[in-house]
């Protein structure tokens, strides 16, 4: 017998049970410009923590590529609107905001949605300065963040080898995967 077609499923099925897990995908870039006064960059940040470094990201918020990479995963999984949608740059309101305020806005409406995060992965892409000395803090700060064990959580570091914008250091980019458990009692 084939499948029922999906317009003429019964409402209360097992199809409109949550699914265990959810996946997310969240991607971000920022340019990243010579700091005030000479450019404008703003201090680079990445999962919270601030970098050393002459150039950091053009953005209406602080620019945190990391956290908005991940917000917009944790979004992505529940088919919430994304980071742009949910905080427009035309928001006064949000002019230099914390990003940890958009994850943590994220994270609320995933706990609504019956969900919690099982773990992080993510890649950030950088050419300079080097990530890797400031990896044990950023995945701290964001485990902490997502309310995760650190073993639940990577953050992996990689240049782009010189090559286009990001390897020639005028840019940041960000990919993130989130997984998320049904817990509807949490
Ligand atoms: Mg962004």
């Amino acid at each position: 017998m084939s499948a029922p077609h999906p317009t003429n499923r019964p409402s209360n099925g097992p199809q409109d049970a949550p699914p265990p897990f959810l996946v997310g995908l969240g991607y971000d870039l920022h340019r990243l410009e010579p700091l005030a006064p000479h450019g404008p960059g703003r201090p680079l940040v990445l999962g919270s923590v601030r970098l050393d470094h002459d150039r950091g990201p053009v953005a209406h918020s602080d620019g945190d590529a990391l956290l908005h990479a991940v917000t917009d995963a944790l979004l992505g999984a529940i088919a919430a609107p994304d980071i742009g949608q949910l905080f427009p740059d035309t928001d006064p309101n949000h002019d230099a905001q914390d990003s940890r305020v958009f994850l943590a806005e994220a994270l609320r409406l995933v706990h609504a949605a019956g969900y919690r995060p099982t773990n992080l992965d993510a890649t950030v892409i950088l050419e300079r300065p080097k990530l890797s000395p400031h990896k044990p803090a950023i995945r701290r700060a964001v485990a902490d963040l997502l309310e995760l064990p650190e073993p639940r959580v990577n953050i992996k570091g990689k240049t782009h080898e010189g090559v286009d914008a990001v390897g020639e250091g005028r840019a940041v980019e960000v990919h993130a995967v989130v997984m998320l458990q049904h817990t509807p009692h949490k």
